[in-house]
This record gives structure tokens, sequence and C-alpha cells, in this order.
């Protein structure tokens, strides 16, 4: 299960109801605590063991990040999409502020190569101290490597994974979109049978569940594989950088919950910006443009971000003045799938597909993306 926190969904420049761009991923692990036996009961896992990934890094962020329950110490990773101020300037304000707060764990930054040159800059020019060690990787060298290695694998713990992969993006500077994969697997172990068989509760039980076989009292040999089903919960969110070109998602969707996609514009004000100035395209997607895309790759789910300043956050679709409406009506107008337009402090919850030996094609939820309310605590 992730939990998408939007903390920014303005384009280029902030405004008073939207900052630019930033969005916090938290990886939730329903089973992270207790042992589970047989039952599907679901444990609240600690809100400090709640690790969390943040994609993108507009000025500002670390302050909008105040109005969350969000904290710098549960944070995993940091993913930059592309080089433009709107998604990066505030990075070094975020982790200086780390810094102070009192983080020591590691911190994974997958970012192109030119933002390691911006931090050592600021690093240099403002004595700005990092007490904790910064995994630069950079997005060339990930892209660079063949093969199914083009990915960053986050572990947070035995049995919850994240996987990072990228895919490059059409837009004026080099832009990527960063696939989360979380996995999270689990043993099952199934009680019934075990009560069936004659075995009662003891401390083999635990053992069978940790995959060992084992031996009983009365040497009876049991196999694990005989009493637990492995479970595992596959979660994908696509979140894309500026594009213009959303097909060369085409891939990178296959099998997502949720693409998570910029529409600057509607089609009709996209159109007159290039009229109006043939020579500069700021190559960004126009809702419709989105929409089109995700109904030809059959997705369920779409949340459309990264506004121009020009829309106001009202819904009116009769109103002169541009505001949301008009984005949403773009979109659905090719798009028949689940559509929502990102505001600040949206926070989704997105459930993907549970596959077990007895259920091996996945039991993919209706609702797998929810929306959940607003974050903001204050
Ligand atoms: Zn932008
Ligand atoms: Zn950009």
């Amino acid at each position: 299960m992730l939990k998408l926190t939007f903390l920014g969904t303005s384009a280029g420049v902030p405004t008073k109801q939207r900052n630019v761009t930033a969005l916090a991923i938290e990886c939730m692990n329903p089973h992270s605590s207790g042992v589970q036996q047989g039952s599907r009961q679901q444990n609240n896992q600690s809100k400090k063991s709640r690790p969390w990934v943040l994609i993108d890094c507009g000025e500002g962020t670390q302050q909008q990040l105040l109005h969350t329950k969000l904290s710098l110490h549960q944070l995993a990773a940091i993913c930059i999409t592309h080089v433009h101020g709107d998604h990066c300037y505030g990075l070094p304000g975020l982790l200086a502020s780390a810094a102070m707060s009192g983080r020591r764990e590691p911190l994974t930054l997958i970012a192109p190569k030119a933002i390691a040159t911006l931090l050592d800059a600021i690093i240099v020019t403002t004595e700005l101290y990092l007490p904790f060690a910064l995994n630069f990787v950079a997005i060339e060298e990930v892209l660079a490597e063949q093969g199914d290695t083009n990915k960053v694998n986050i572990s947070l713990s035995d049995q919850h994974q994240l996987d990072i992969d990228i895919t490059p993006l059409s837009h004026r500077v080099a832009s990527h979109a960063f696939g989360i994969t979380q996995t999270i697997s689990r043993r099952i172990l199934n009680t019934d049978k075990l009560v069936a068989d004659g075995i009662p509760a003891s401390a083999l039980w635990g053992k069978l569940q940790q995959g060992e076989d084992v031996t009983t009292e009365g040497n009876r040999q049991l196999r694990s594989v005989d009493y637990v089903d492995n479970e595992i919960q596959r979660t994908r969110v696509v979140v894309a950088g500026d594009n213009d070109t959303p097909n060369l998602l085409s891939k990178a969707v296959i099998n997502a919950d949720l693409l998570v996609h910029e529409a600057t514009y509607t089609h009709e004000v996209l159109t007159k910006i290039h009229a109006k100035n043939p020579d500069y395209d700021p190559m960004h997607s126009s809702a419709h443009v989105v929409g089109t895309f995700a109904q030809k790759m059959n997705l369920k789910n779409i949340i459309l971000t990264h506004f121009s300043a020009r829309y106001q956050g009202f819904d009116n679709p009769n109103s002169k003045t541009p505001n949301m409406a008009h984005i949403r009506l773009d979109a659905e107008s090719v798009y028949e799938g689940n559509l929502w337009l990102a505001a600040d402090f949206d926070q989704y919850m997105v459930d993907g597909a549970i596959e077990s030996a007895s259920n091996q094609e996945g039991s993919q939820k209706d609702n797998c993306v929810q929306y959940i309310g607003s974050a903001r605590s204050d």
C-alpha cells in the first residue's frame, strides 16, 4: 500500500493555493508488526516504521511538510525528475533542515548528475555540513546499465521492498518518470490445516511459518510448504516529471495501479501558446494528451498535477476564468477511467493486487486508488 501526499501541484511558479512540485509516497506495510497466524487481521503499522520517498522538491517543500505528519527522519529516498528549479530548488534547504533536526541515517538521492554539482556548490559556498551519508545515484548511470538492472532497490525490511525504475521522457531538459513498485511478502500459516492434522499450537508453528521444516515430538516430519501460503502484494505507481509525450510511458504503465502525470494546460491553451510563439515550445502536456494516452493504454486511474498558475482551484465549466473544470473536461473528453486533479495536501491510498499460490492471477481491486482527504493538519 502506498499513500501519496501532494505537497506541491503548481507548474513553474507557486500560487497562493499551490506550491511548486513535490510528492510524498509513504510505504505502508499493514503486516509489519505481530506474528500472523492465518488471520487477515491488519495491524496498524507504527508511524515510526513508515518510510517514505519524496519525488521532486520544489522550493518551499520543507515548509509544506510542516503542515503534515511526515518526518524527515523517516525519509528513505529523494528522486528528482529533472533540473528545472520548480522541481529541485527546495532540495538544499530540506537537506539542511534534516541535518539540523538530527538526522543521521543515510539518505538515497536519485537525480540527474547536475544535481550533485548543484549540491556540491551549495555545500562549499554556504558551508553546509550534512551529518548523514548522501548516497547519490546518478540517473544517467542507472540508464546506461543494461537489462533488468536499471532500477534502484531500497530494502525497507526482509519482507518489504521498494524498486524504483526510471523512464526517460521528452521535455526541454532531460526529464524522467519514476516507477515505484512496493512488494510486501508474508507467509500465512494455515492453522486450520494444522489443527485438522492434529498438530496443536506450539513453537513449531512459528518455525513452519518462518519456512523451516520441523519434526514433532511424535517424530512426524512436517514440511513448511504444506502449511504455509506465500502471499505477495505489489503496488505500482508511475510518477512522471515534465513531459510532452506520454506515449513514452507505454511500457512503464503496464501493470501500474496509478499514473501521476503533469497536465500543465488544456489542449486549447497549449495550441494558443504554440501559435503565439512558434520558436518556443514549453514541452508540456495538455490534460487532453494525457487522457488520450491513458484511454489507449486502458489505465484505470490517473491523477493530473503541475497546473499552470492561470488555472484557479474551483471547478466551474461555465466560468470565463480558467479553472479546474476546464482541465477536467479536457481529459474527460477522451478518458473514461478514474480521474483526479491533485490539490496541495491531497492524499490518496493505492492498494495493489495480492498474489498467492492459491491465487496466482492476483486479485486486482476495483477501487485500488482512493482519495482519503487532506494531509493538512492545521
Ligand atoms: Zn515543472
Ligand atoms: Zn520542467
